[in-house]
């Protein structure tokens, strides 16, 4: 890869209604053409004819658990069924989830 583009800091894994796991990592390049590692889990969930997200989980470069940005709520949110009810973790020692509603309580649609 070149010097303009980085791979790998943040990964993401997610697991389907049918129980399918489908992971992605993030691709950082110095004019914002990337993507982040929840998208790109995403992407390779719908490449696969999957669209049914039940729980997320997120890793930071130091290991611990993130939470999707603004953009990975949204498109999560517009795939639509009960999206608003998907679980992400928010601390791997107390297993700790929240629901993408309660990261989008007020989503426009
Ligand atoms: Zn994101």
């Amino acid at each position: 890869m070149s010097e303009l583009v980085e791979a790998g800091d943040v990964a993401a894994a997610l697991q389907t209604s049918s129980g399918s796991i489908f992971s992605g990592v993030c691709i950082d390049t110095a004019c914002s053409l990337g993507m982040c590692a929840e998208r790109n889990a995403i992407a390779h969930m719908v490449t696969e004819g999957e669209g049914h997200i039940v729980r997320l989980v997120v890793l930071m470069p130091d290991g611990s658990v993130g939470m999707p940005c603004g953009a990975c709520r949204e498109l999560m949110m517009q795939l639509g069924g009960d999206a608003a009810a998907i679980e992400i973790l928010a601390d791997a020692n107390t297993f700790c989830t929240v629901r993408l509603a309660d990261l989008l309580p007020t989503w426009w649609s």
